[in-house]
């Protein structure tokens, strides 16, 4: 999970009955501007600036500490940068500031973090305005630094400190606020410790062990919830999308890559992959961005019709051919003219096809059946299949001369099992084309369609996502919403139907593995039978 696919109407929400609203299982409490503006005023008259920026720096802290542990427990970040960058969200949730980070330097072996941070509208800024006609002589947005260095310090695992270096209450254009780890601003995690003690702080270790108690409960409410969604601010996701093509992968931004590569050129293209990872989408996609697109676009599956019928659609008929035959039939590849003819399910096409085929891919002819004369045809050929031709040519079910002539420039579609990061993306791409403005899903919904394998590939995905929308109706999307096939899969139990190669079932397992021992890669690689370090290797090679 990246920071910025996190969506907020899918983390707020209204408590049942009450009416509360909800960040996660959480109440939060809403508060206009006016009323904050008064409360800092009365405080400031009563203990003082000095006095006031302990405290707010402290409620800050708080409110840090548990938005990062509130958001990790909701979703699972790719990495503890993905986790600070996430700030952001707790900032706006929490009406502080609407903030940007940059890190620079994330280490926790060595004990290293320096980010910057950009504060654009924030609240106390607003208060102060309120409060005085005048420039700040200092920084005073103490609840943002507070708020960060409590988040930074959840993620890094040891005491961060942020300080505000400009603030727009000054007279600067925003606020700005350097962030380091204790020994990056030349401390002590002791000493930093102290100094938030000096700000009348608790050690917050104890805080910690509360909140992570208070977690655990939040988490098991979480799987129960059922509430209905409170849209305040519904954050765009990025999406690649390219001309109908979501993703987001290494693995499909290579594959389209290559595509666009081939698009415009006359070669005949095959497309492999497992059914229902959208070989036809990439087809058409090639045919759009060909000098061909003005022309026509026809897709025959061969898989579908008889040899005899497929042969006549393909290559067409003249009157009295055979019985029946009442008249001239063009045609598919005559139809398609100019423009690309994509034959799918090559592997299927009957061996006396397969011959005539091979005529028209060399001579660039068709001839009808029953037809005395050759016609030229200029139709691109893409053809695609979920089998394995060179096992076909190796067991004469398909002609190698044929196979060589159509494998010029083969494209390989992966499975979606192989490009999670696509998962979220297609989900949400599905959801707002069924159903649009729904609430979304719920993050264990999410959680449950990443580590499921999806044998069905895209095609499932799209299937399990509307059967969830007719359970759901307008609520978000829970993983009971799913059917159960998916629920209760494991990624083993798939095995009789899609038949994995070795390297994938041991990749599966060890994902199994992970999963049952909640990523703890020292009991997991005890199973497994193998070091830490190998598990490690394995888990980078495997891409997981
Ligand atoms: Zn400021």
């Amino acid at each position: 999970m990246l920071a910025k696919d996190i969506k907020l109407s899918e983390i707020l929400s209204q408590e049942p009955g009450t009416g509360f609203p909800l960040f996660g299982a959480q109440r939060m409490i809403i508060s206009g501007l006016p009323a904050m503006s008064r409360l800092l005023k009365q405080l400031l008259t009563l203990i003082g600036p000095e006095q006031l920026a302990g405290v707010l720096s402290r409620f800050g802290y708080q409110i840090g500490m548990a938005g990062a542990l509130k958001i990790a427990a909701l979703y699972d970040f790719d990495s503890p940068m993905e986790w600070l960058k996430s700030f952001k969200y707790i900032g706006s949730i929490a009406g502080i500031a609407d903030s940007m980070i940059e890190i620079q330097h994330f280490d926790r072996e060595t004990k290293s973090l320096k980010f910057s941070v950009i504060c654009k509208s924030s609240f106390e800024v607003e208060c102060w305005k309120s409060i005085s006609t005048d420039m700040a002589p200092n920084p005073i947005c103490h609840i943002s630094t507070g708020a960060l260095s409590g988040f930074a310090s959840v993620v890094f695992g040891s005491e961060v400190l942020a300080k505000e270096v400009a603030c727009q209450a000054q007279g600067h254009k925003h606020c700005f606020a350097e962030g380091r780890s204790a020994s990056d601003w030349g401390l002590s995690s002791a000493q930093v410790r102290e100094l938030w003690a000096q700000l009348e702080m608790n050690p917050f270790e104890k805080e910690i062990e509360l909140l992570e108690e208070k977690l655990k409960k939040t988490q098991k409410d979480l799987a129960r919830q059922k509430e209905k969604i409170h849209d305040l601010e519904a954050q765009t996701t990025q999406i690649g999308d390219k001309d109908g093509i979501i993703y987001r992968s290494g693995n499909m931004k290579k594959l389209i890559l290559l595509a666009d590569k081939v698009a415009p050129t006359h070669s005949i293209v095959l497309i492999q992959g497992e059914s229902g990872t959208g070989k036809e989408v990439l087809a058409r996609y090639i045919h759009n961005h060909s000098g061909r697109s003005e022309h026509p676009f026809f897709a025959v599956n061969c898989a579908a019709l008889p040899p005899k019928l497929l042969e006549s659609e393909l290559f067409g008929h003249v009157k009295g051919a055979f019985t029946g035959a009442n008249s001239n039939h063009k045609g598919l590849f005559l139809e398609t003219g100019k423009g690309s003819f994509f034959l799918d399910e090559i592997g299927e096409l009957p061996l006396e096809l397969q011959s005539k085929l091979l005529r028209v891919l060399q001579e660039k002819e068709i001839r009808p059946v029953g037809g005395l004369k050759s016609i030229p045809t200029k139709a691109r050929i893409i053809a695609a299949t979920n089998r394995d031709l060179k096992t076909l040519v190796k067991e004469k079910m398909f002609r190698e001369d044929l196979y060589y002539r159509l494998a010029v420039f083969p494209l390989t579609v992966k499975p979606l099992r192989d490009r999670k990061e696509d998962i979220l993306l297609l989900s949400r791409h599905f959801l707002e084309q069924l159903r649009p403005g729904h609430p979304g899903f719920s993050p264990a919904a999410i959680r449950m369609m990443e580590t499921y394998p999806w044998p069905g590939n895209v095609r499932e995905l799209e299937n399990c996502i509307e059967y969830a929308i007719i359970l759901a109706g307008q609520d978000r999307i829970m993983p009971e919403h799913f059917p159960q096939s998916i629920v209760s899969e494991d990624p083993l139990t798939a095995i009789s139907s899609d038949l994995p190669t070795l390297k994938e079932l041991e990749k599966r397992y060890t994902r199994l593995v992970l999963k049952t021992t909640n990523q703890n890669k020292q009991k997991a690689s005890k199973i497994l039978g193998t070091s830490v370090t190998t598990l490690w290797r394995r888990i980078k090679e495997m891409g997981m």
